[in-house]
């Protein structure tokens, strides 16, 4: 049957989602698909950074369930530095580190423009530490008591963010449906949409939602994540339109994959 995106060479499994999203000891009975190593294994990096761009949303406060997964993140941005200055910079790059970092001394952001600049001279390679940093910005939220709280926001790559949705929606579909979607799939993220959106927008939002019903949600782990499908028919022809799976992950994050026929 082959890969389940591509329908490629079959080398091993995908776990749907990736199991860097469960914590250990919450890895049991995961959905795998059969996939192909560009959807396996190269995917490694991007799940990485997916994991570490919702780990670090502040949506994500007062669910005790993923500190773990937390530490887990801040473990793996460290080690990305520690390994940069094990690899031992020569003289002039050490100058040229810190030339940089004298340079943004006493600027609120600081750590970002200094990790952004050493590592777009080519001068060392922090690895996921600089791609969390790109474009990161100091901002002001408003928490659930109206409080003000500093936060750091950061202008996640929409690209990677849609093909690694993209393939967690064709992976589900592959699981439950037992066959490749060969067409084109839309996957609506509902959590991340911003509050300027178009009514029409956020209309297909609240359609798809009210479809959630979470005593049905299949998942093994379901507070890392679930999902539930349907078939949206035709309110006239009764026909199948399309299938759709929301899917929810860390209690948290609302997406919606429909698969339109
Ligand atoms: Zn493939």
């Amino acid at each position: 049957m082959g890969c389940y995106f591509c329908g490629g060479e079959v080398s091993g499994v995908e776990h749907i989602p990736p199991r860097s999203f469960f914590p250990k000891g919450k890895r049991q009975s995961l959905i795998t698909v059969d996939s192909c190593d560009t959807h396996n294994q190269a995917k490694s990096k991007e799940d990485e950074y997916i994991r570490a761009i919702l780990l670090s949303s502040i949506k994500l406060d007062g669910q005790h369930q993923i500190e773990g997964l937390r530490d887990t993140n801040a473990r793996a941005l460290e080690r990305g530095v520690k390994r940069a200055f094990e690899r031992r910079p020569t003289k002039e790059q050490a100058k040229e580190v810190l030339d940089i970092i004298e340079k943004y001394e006493g600027d609120p952001r600081a750590g970002a423009k200094t990790f952004n600049e050493i590592d777009s001279k080519g001068i060392m390679d922090f690895g996921l530490m600089t791609l969390l940093n790109k474009d990161a910005r100091e901002e002001s939220v408003v928490g659930n008591n109206g409080e003000e709280i500093k936060t750091t926001s950061f202008i996640y790559d929409q690209k990677r963010f849609d093909i690694f949705f993209e393939c967690m929606a064709r992976g589900i579909f592959f699981h439950e449906l037992g066959e490749r979607w060969e067409g084109r799939v839309n996957v609506l993220s509902h959590t991340f949409l911003k509050d300027d959106a178009a009514q029409r927008d956020k209309n297909l939002s609240n359609e798809y939602l009210q479809h959630f019903d979470w005593s049905e949600a299949k998942g093994a782990q379901n507070e890392y994540f679930c999902y539930e499908g349907a078939n949206k028919l035709n309110p006239v022809t009764k026909e199948r339109e399309s299938i759709f799976f929301n899917f929810c992950i860390f209690k948290t994050f609302y997406f919606t994959a429909i698969f339109q026929f």
